[in-house]
């Protein structure tokens, strides 16, 4: 596989491995052409090979661009669409060798994906224990011998768990320090992986681009609290969650907030991004600070669409900003 190193960020687009495959994209690339706008042409540039995927993508529903990028010198992330909206996460220390998955689901798409570079797996990070973020544990354990790490507090829940971490952990990723953030409310144990070397957070289902996750076993005081630890990362950090729901998240976002040009303008990439097949993830926290409703509890218009008091505190607020988009 060709290694992308920094000084190819020049290029908008590399040759790929993956045979059949076409393109690898390097997302933050992607965001930087975005920001420059350049997008339409990058997109359109994008769309021809895209269209001789089609048929090969029809099964997952998604698109099946390689789409690897950059976390520091030398750990690559590729984004492994899994079930019918899943991400999971390979990461692959360039130096050692080393490769992680974060949030298998299923295991075939994260076998294939090692098989086609003939790599081993010596990790499972999990967020939470949600089977569509730990169904690929044990055949991928049982495989490649990985040691599965995950929440203490969710232990018992964690299909095969080795590694057991709790909030302000450290963790050395082949020699990369991770720090483990516990960001309840989704679920009681839901845990984030935040990278601070790279400038990278793995968060599960607590913050999505332009939503978080549904209150299942948690509080609103609870989520609040998770995101405020995320907002406080540097605004340039790369968000990659879960999920691909940006794209209906958005419609939700503009029918609260529809005069925040920064969210329509956002919501109009995210639109033109999704009709290509093309991955929203990974988003910034500074997108996400100017866009997302459930961080942005103090807007006035989203208040004011919610009929929340401008006096209610930012728990209510996001009581009521997640109820309404629970009934959207
Ligand atoms: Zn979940």
């Amino acid at each position: 596989m060709q290694t992308i190193t920094k000084a190819s960020c020049t290029m908008a687009s590399f040759p790929c491995s993956r045979a059949k495959s076409g393109l690898c994209v390097w997302p933050g690339m992607k965001h930087l052409c975005l920001r420059k706008g350049l997008a339409y042409g990058f997109l359109r540039f994008l769309s021809i090979p895209f269209k001789t995927l089609r048929g090969a993508s029809r099964t997952l529903k998604v698109t099946q661009f390689c789409n690897v990028s950059n976390m520091s010198s030398s750990v690559q992330i590729e984004l492994i669409p899994c079930l019918k909206d899943n991400f999971a996460y390979l990461l692959h220390d360039v130096d050692t060798g080393t490769v992680g998955v974060v949030d298998p689901s299923e295991s075939r798409p994260i076998i294939d994906a090692l098989s086609r570079k003939n790599r081993n797996l010596t990790y499972i990070l999990n967020t939470h224990h949600h089977y569509d973020h730990t169904g690929g544990n044990e055949e991928l354990k049982a495989r490649y011998g990985a040691k599965v790490i995950g929440s203490g507090i969710d232990r018992d829940r964690i299909p095969g768990i080795d590694i057991a971490l709790n909030d302000g952990d450290k963790w050395m990723f082949a020699g990369h320090e991770v720090l483990v953030i516990e960001t309840p409310g989704h679920t009681r144990g839901h845990i984030s992986f935040y990278f601070p070397g790279s400038g990278v957070i793995f968060t599960g289902d607590t913050l999505f681009s332009l939503s978080c996750g549904k209150l299942f076993e948690g509080t609103p005081e609870q989520m609040l609290s998770s995101l405020e630890k995320i907002m406080a990362l540097p605004d340039d950090t790369n968000i990659y969650c879960g999920h691909e729901y940006t794209l209906s998240n958005s419609k939700f976002a503009l029918s609260i907030e529809p005069n925040n040009e920064a969210l329509k303008n956002y919501a109009a990439q995210v639109a033109h991004l999704r009709s290509k097949g093309i991955a929203t993830i990974p988003t910034t926290l500074k997108m996400e600070k100017m866009c997302n409703p459930f961080l942005r509890t103090s807007s006035m218009e989203i208040r004011q669409s919610l009929s929340i008091p401008a006096a209610a505190d930012d728990v209510e607020a996001l009581r009521v900003i997640r109820q309404a988009k629970d009934n959207f």
